[in-house]
Order: C-alpha cells, then sequence, then structure tokens
C-alpha cells in the first residue's frame, strides 16, 4: 500500500503539507513529494482539493497460515539479566503451547548471553533462537528488529509474545508492521479457541470499563504484548534442558539507522514497583504533594516503595514512574495500602492482584472499600500518623 501524487493533477497548493501530522510532505518544483515518514494515515488525500492523492488499495495478502507453528517469546535481557517478564511469559507459553499442542521457544538477541538458555528452558522453553552480535549488545530497534524479523520469516511461529515494557513497547509494532500482521498491546488474558486452535487476546478497552476479546485470523503470526506482573512463572525445572539455534546475524551497511552513545539511569528506574512486596500508594486524597512525604515514612518503615494514583501523578506531585493502573504499572506486592484512593476501576486494573490490600479512605462509600481486605474509613492525616506511631511503639 502506498500514497501517491498525481503530478499532473498537483498544482503546488501546499494544503496537504498543512494537513500531514507527521511533516511528511514537501513541495518540490512546485509539486508535493510524500516522503518516508509517510505512515500513510491519509489524512492528505481528504485535503487535497484536486484529487491530486491517492492511497492505492492494499493488495489483499493471502497467508497459509497453516505453515505457522510455535509459540514464540522474547526473551527481553538487559545487562545479561533476563527480565521477569519474559519468564512470566514462558510460564504462559507454555500453557498456550500445550493446548495447540507445540513447542514453546525463546528469542534471545545479545552478546555472550548464551548462558541464559539454560535459564530459559528451566522456565519451560523447549527451544531457544539465539542471536549474537555485538551490535545487539543494548537493545537497538533497527537490529533487534531486523534480526527477529528475518527470524519470523524463516521459522514462522504461529504465535509472538513480547512484554509490554519500553523495549517491547517498541520492538512489537516494528514487526507486526514488517511481517504485515496485527498485534494486540497489553492484553491481560490470552486464551486458545479450542475449535479454530486460535489465539483470543483479551485487554481492557474503552478506558477500562469493557474487555475486548481480539483475534487474528488471517495473518500470521498473532503477536501481543503483556505487562509485567499479569501472567505467572512457571516453578523453575532443573531437569530441563532443550535444543538452542543459533541465528545468522550480520547487518549491511546502513540497516543500522542509529547508535547508543550511553546508558544514563535515571532515580526513576531505581523505584522497582513490580519487585516491592509493599506498597503504599497515595492519590487525590493526599490533597498536597507533602503528603508522599508522609507515605514515604510508611513505606520506609515497612521497608515498602511508594506508588500513586493517576489523578495525583497528574496533579504533579510524584512522577508518572510511580503510576499504577491501566496506563501505569501492573503490581502484585504481598501487602498493597491505598490512601485517599477512590478506587477507580482503571486504578484497580493494576494492583488487584495484590495479597493483601488495606484502604484508608475518608468517604466510607468509596470503591477501593469493595475489593480491600482491610478498610479503615478515616483522614489519612490522622490514620497514618497513628500507624506509624503504634509502630514506633513495637
Ligand atoms: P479520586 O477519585 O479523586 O479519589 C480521591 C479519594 O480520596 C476519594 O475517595 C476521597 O474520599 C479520598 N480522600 C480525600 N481526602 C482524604 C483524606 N484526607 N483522607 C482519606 N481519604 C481522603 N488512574 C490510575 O490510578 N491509574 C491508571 O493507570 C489510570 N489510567 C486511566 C486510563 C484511562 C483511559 C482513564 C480514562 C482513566 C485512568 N485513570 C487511571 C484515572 C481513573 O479513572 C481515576 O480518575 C483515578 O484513579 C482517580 O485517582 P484517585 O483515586 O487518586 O482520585
Ligand atoms: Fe498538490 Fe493537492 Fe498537495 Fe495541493 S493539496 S500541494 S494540489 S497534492
Ligand atoms: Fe502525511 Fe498521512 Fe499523507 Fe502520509 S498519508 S503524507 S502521513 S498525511
Amino acid at each position: 500500500m502506498a500514497v501517491i501524487v498525481h503530478e499532473d493533477l498537483c498544482r503546488g497548493c501546499k494544503k496537504c503539507v498543512k494537513a500531514c501530522p507527521f511533516e511528511a510532505i514537501t513541495i518540490e518544483g512546485k509539486k508535493a513529494v510524500i516522503g518516508l515518514g509517510c505512515t500513510q494515515c491519509g489524512a492528505c488525500v481528504e485535503v487535497c482539493p484536486f484529487g491530486a492523492i491517492e492511497k492505492e488499495a492494499a493488495e489483499k495478502e493471502t497467508v497459509d497460515i497453516s505453515q505457522y507453528h510455535g509459540v514464540w517469546v522474547f526473551a527481553e535481557q538487559r545487562g545479561g539479566v533476563l527480565m521477569d517478564v519474559a519468564l512470566e511469559l514462558l510460564g504462559e507459553g507454555r500453557r498456550l503451547a500445550d493446548e495447540i499442542g507445540t513447542e514453546l521457544c525463546a528469542v534471545l538477541l545479545g552478546e555472550n548471553v548464551e548462558v541464559l538458555a539454560e535459564e530459559l528452558f528451566r522456565y519451560g522453553a523447549d527451544k531457544v533462537y539465539l542471536g549474537q552480535h555485538p551490535e545487539l549488545v543494548t537493545y537497538n530497534t533497527d537490529a533487534y528488529t531486523n534480526v527477529i524479523y528475518k527470524a519470523i520469516r524463516e521459522y514462522k511461529p504461529e504465535i509472538v509474545l513480547l512484554g509490554a515494557t519500553h523495549i517491547g513497547r517498541d520492538l512489537g509494532p516494528c514487526l507486526a508492521v514488517r511481517c504485515g500482521t496485527g498485534l494486540t498491546a497489553d492484553c491481560t488474558r490470552l486464551e486458545i479457541d479450542p475449535e479454530s486452535k486460535g489465539l483470543q487476546q483479551t485487554r481492557p478497552a474503552f478506558g477500562g470499563n469493557l474487555m475486548a476479546t481480539i483475534v487474528c485470523p488471517n495473518h500470521r503470526p498473532q503477536m501481543s504484548t503483556v505487562r509485567p506482573g499479569v501472567m505467572q512463572k512457571l516453578m523453575p525445572d532443573e531437569t530441563r534442558s532443550g535444543e538452542v539455534v543459533a541465528l545468522k546475524v550480520e547487518f549491511a551497511d546502513g540497516e543500522i539507522r542509529t547508535k547508543v552513545l550511553e546508558i544514563v539511569r535515571t532515580m526513576k528506574e531505581t523505584v522497582k514497583l513490580t519487585d516491592a512486596e509493599i506498597i503504599v500508594a497515595g492519590g487525590r486524597g493526599l490533597s498536597d504533594p507533602e503528603g508522599f512525604r508522609l507515605l514515604e515514612k510508611l513505606a520506609k518503615k515497612l521497608g515498602g516503595v511508594v506508588g500513586a494514583s493517576r489523578a495525583a501523578v497528574d496533579a504533579g506531585w510524584i512522577d508518572h514512574s510511580r503510576q499504577i493502573g491501566q496506563t501505569g504499572t501492573t503490581v502484585k506486592p504481598k501487602i498493597y495500602i491505598a490512601c485517599g484512593i477512590s478506587g477507580a476501576i482503571q486504578h484497580l486494573a493494576g494492583m488487584q492482584n495484590s495479597g493483601c490490600i488495606i484502604a484508608i479512605n475518608k468517604y466510607e462509600g468509596a470503591p477501593i472499600f469493595e475489593i480491600a481486605d482491610y478498610g479503615i474509613v478515616g483522614d489519612l492525616y490522622k490514620v497514618i500518623p497513628a500507624i506509624l506511631e503504634a509502630l514506633d511503639l513495637e
């Protein structure tokens, strides 16, 4: 599919230049020229008063889906350490692969990372596709996309799962576009249709007010991203092993358009909400950014970390990296203390699987009390100092 300009009709009026949200059109020699940044959104087609721009209809591509077999999990590693979400996806992938009656494979890219293959086998993989190259040490969109895309074309997996991390959210769409298939982001449930054996990908839609189940019947692979903390890891099985398949990795000149010059770690990375066993989260009920100082005191005393609702983040009281919920992080701590948080469905989406939920809210009808194991009705500015005092007495 392409967007083309009929030069004989173009009068150089520049209406399309202004209409293009991606600044992909320039005027050269009084004619519009569509550049590489074009996403084929079609906005320019609508505005051209002379009918000079046309979006060519996509050729109906037919894919022989019977050629595609196996469930693949992108085994994201950083600095030689596998991300937890990769192991969680192996747990889920194992279940899906067994249900289809196919193999579970991990795709591992990096340099000197072959040792990680053993860990992937222990957590459920039957096979590891291993790509090693100095350009793969740190994540790079072009390098990772090109290597995995070539592997997908060669080995034809039917399902590809990625963690909805910053890397997975970048890599997944690039792969889906290259493969000409769909991608369902932030899935919360994955099931196999018993009849078609297709993947049913469920995720919240319309602001979390309903759950949508999405299928990809005509294209392969079926691709999904899943947030960290949503799926369950298997217990590692020390007796498991599997096959390592080396991927041929070579890059042509100019194939990789970006270079990582330096990695700067920010404070945000020290907030490990997904790993925290205790989270003390604050919402709009704090009324003031200073309220988070009180929450930090309580979190410190309990050995936990501070989280927040979107309302508190939107108010600028705390960094977005602390946001819990549908558009923030999904967490599963042993104890979750919600302070001045009403319990909107989008917040619950990120914390309702916590082990024990304690809610402090001055309004006894707050929805958070419906899912709380313990509820304290009262002003958090009185309740939390009282808890701190009680803990000091211990
Ligand atoms: P409020 O709903 O305003 O609740 C404040 C609560 O504090 C009230 O229940 C009140 O009784 C209580 N309170 C007030 N003063 C005190 C006090 N002194 N002591 C004790 N209690 C007190 N929200 C998220 O959190 N995470 C998300 O990821 C997220 N994603 C979203 C995505 C979409 C597409 C949309 C549409 C919304 C999303 N939201 C998200 C927003 C969500 O709908 C709510 O608006 C938000 O969670 C409300 O935050 P809150 O509970 O802090 O504030
Ligand atoms: Fe040409 Fe149409 Fe663009 Fe005007 S809007 S510059 S006529 S393509
Ligand atoms: Fe720009 Fe969309 Fe037209 Fe492409 S199709 S040139 S992105 S307006």
